[in-house]
This record gives structure tokens, sequence and C-alpha cells, in this order.
């Protein structure tokens, strides 16, 4: 039996069911994770999902509503955690799924730990929604509108809007069938990647001011503080995104934008072509992509930045 059989068993034994995501959610995180409770709905199942804050740009999926900040369950029958690469970016939801009697991982990251009971992890996926359509496919599971446009988020935003390398035939394959079925591409990827909002503008607009070069200018640094967050009156998700300004000027081959969190700072890299950032992060006890990774670290940004510096010294 295949890994695929052995969920698709414990989806139909489970009378309790959670889908839970990683902290801090992006298109990805919350598309997948809403595609999955359509879709568990249409086997007959009555899953939570539960994810306490996520970026108000994405509330127009549908059933968003319904989404849950937490649940009185003590216990589930199964925990799925999607798009999350360890049990600690689970972060304040662990515990569902620590405690579940079955705990399962959906996953498209190469640093992912293994950490459910059964995992499915496809390193090579674009997104995570990606590597759900296929779970999907392979259980008969139709995909609706309302499926196909929580989908088409995880793909849009992980990809950078079709962009990145790891895009396939198979990504636009399903975006033609999609159009095919009446969905306005071009107005979810307005809504999903295109629109900014002011906050974002001028979180991006400071952090841009302060952008500084180093190793002959192949890496790009900069930062944003809680004080300026403050300022600017920033919600969930309006830093995402910062990291790109860096990783887009000519010769940069590494972006690193750094801000700080209630705890230390939270870090984000992306690199062009040959550095591997997932490398990097995962010596720094964080993870990722070979192109976009990340990790959280517990002092302050200007210790975190020579730290980073010097990791990147020796792969530049
Ligand atoms: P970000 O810069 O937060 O957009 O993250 C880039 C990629 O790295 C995403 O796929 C994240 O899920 C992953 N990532 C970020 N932080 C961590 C971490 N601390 N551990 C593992 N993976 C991470
Ligand atoms: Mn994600
Ligand atoms: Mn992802």
């Amino acid at each position: 039996m295949s890994t695929l059989d052995n969920i698709l068993e414990e989806i139909k034994k489970a009378e309790t069911i959670v889908i839970l995501t990683h902290e801090n959610p992006d298109g990805d995180a919350i598309g997948t994770a809403l595609a999955l409770y359509h879709s568990l709905q249409q086997m007959g199942k009555n899953p939570d999902v539960i994810i306490p804050e996520y970026p108000r740009i994405f509330a127009f999926l549908p059933k968003t509503d319904e989404i849950k900040k937490e649940s009185a369950v003590e216990k589930y029958d199964l925990a799925i955690s999607v798009d999350c690469a360890t049990i600690k970016m689970l972060n304040g939801f662990a515990n569902y799924f620590e405690n579940a009697k079955v705990r399962v991982s959906i996953d498209h990251h190469s640093t992912n730990t293994m950490f459910g009971d059964l995992n499915y992890v496809s390193p090579d996926a674009p997104a995570c929604a990606q590597v759900l359509l296929g779970i999907l496919e392979y259980f008969n599971v139709e995909v609706t509108k309302d499926i196909g446009t929580c989908i088409l988020t995880g793909i849009i935003t992980d990809t950078g809007g079709f962009k990145y390398s790891g895009v396939t035939s198979e990504t636009f394959q399903f975006v033609a069938g999609l159009m095919e079925k009446g969905i306005n591409v071009s107005k979810v990827y307005r809504k999903v990647l295109q629109t900014k909002t002011r906050a974002n503008f001028e979180l991006t607009r400071l952090a841009a001011d302060r952008l500084e070069f180093f190793e002959d200018g192949k890496v790009a640094f900069t930062y944003i503080t809680k004080e300026d967050e403050e300022k600017v009156n920033a919600g969930s998700g309006d830093h995402e995104g910062i990291v790109e300004t860096g990783r887009d000027i000519e010769g940069v081959e590494v972006s690193i934008f750094i801000r700080e969190t209630e705890k230390g700072c939270k870090v984000s890299m992306r690199s062009n072509e040959y550095v591997n950032v997932s490398d990097v992060c995962l010596l720094l006890g964080g993870g990722g992509h070979i192109h976009a990774a990340g990790v959280s670290m517990q002092c302050s940004i200007e210790q975190a930045k020579e730290k980073i510096l010097r990791q990147i010294k020796a792969v530049i």
C-alpha cells in the first residue's frame, strides 16, 4: 500500500479531523488548507481548519468564515499539517497535531523533518497546493471551482506568479483547466499577488531606503523593526515580499531581510542562481527551499546580520 492509500484509509476511518499549517501563513498555507477543507467535506467529512491569524488579502477565499482560531477538541482522530516543514513551525497549534491519534504531513519543503506518522512530501513541487492537487486526483475528488481557486492561490503565491523554476507543465495544465471551468485567473492573480496593502507599501519603502550591499553587490541586506510595523499599523503578512526588493537588483545573488519579532528576529533569504539558501538557513536552525528559505533567531537584528553575513561569505 502506498502512503496515499494509507492516508486515504485514515481519512475514511476518522470521525474528527483537524487541518493545520505553519505560523505566519502565506497564500500556499491558506490555499492548501482551505482546498483540503473543501475536499474533505466533499468526501463526507466534517473537518476543522485552525488558523489563528492570516493576511486579510486572502479573506475572499471560499469558506474563510469557517476557519477556526482554536478548538475545544482535545484529541482529534486525525491531524493533517500542510505546507509546514517542522513541528516547531506549527508553533501555537502544535498541540492539536501532537495530541492527535494519527498525524499526517503533506508538504513540499526539502527540509521537512518527516514529523508525521505518515508523510507525503514532494520537494520538487513548486507549491504544497500542487502536491495536494495530485493527491486529490488520486482520491478521485472533483476539483470544483472553490477547490480550484484555493489551489490556484497557493500556486500563484509560491511561484511568484508562475515565474519560479519549480513551475512545471502540470502547473499550466491545471491553470488551463481552471480557465475552462470559468475561473477568472487574472482576477485571482491580482487579488493574491499584485495588490499590496498600504502598510506593505510603506514597509517596503522603508526597507528599500535602508538596503545595503555586501560582497561586491552580490548580497543585499535590509530589515524592519517592531516600531516600523507599529508606525504603519501593519497587519498579518504586511512584511511579505519585502525580501524580493533586494533579490531583483542586477548583480545580487542573495537577498536577506530581517523582521524584528517579539522573540528576536525572523530572517527571510532568497537567492537567484547558485547559492542554496536552504542550506544556509538549516545551519542557523531554519530551512526552506533552495532559492527561498528562512530562520527564526533569538537575538538582535545586528547580531543576526553579523552571523548571517559570515555564513553567506563562505558560499557566495
Ligand atoms: P519566508 O522567507 O518566511 O517566506 O520563507 C521562505 C521559505 O522558507 C518558506 O517556504 C518557509 O516555509 C520556509 N521557512 C521559513 N522559515 C523557516 C524555518 N524556521 N524552518 C523551516 N523552514 C522555514
Ligand atoms: Mn508557506
Ligand atoms: Mn509552500
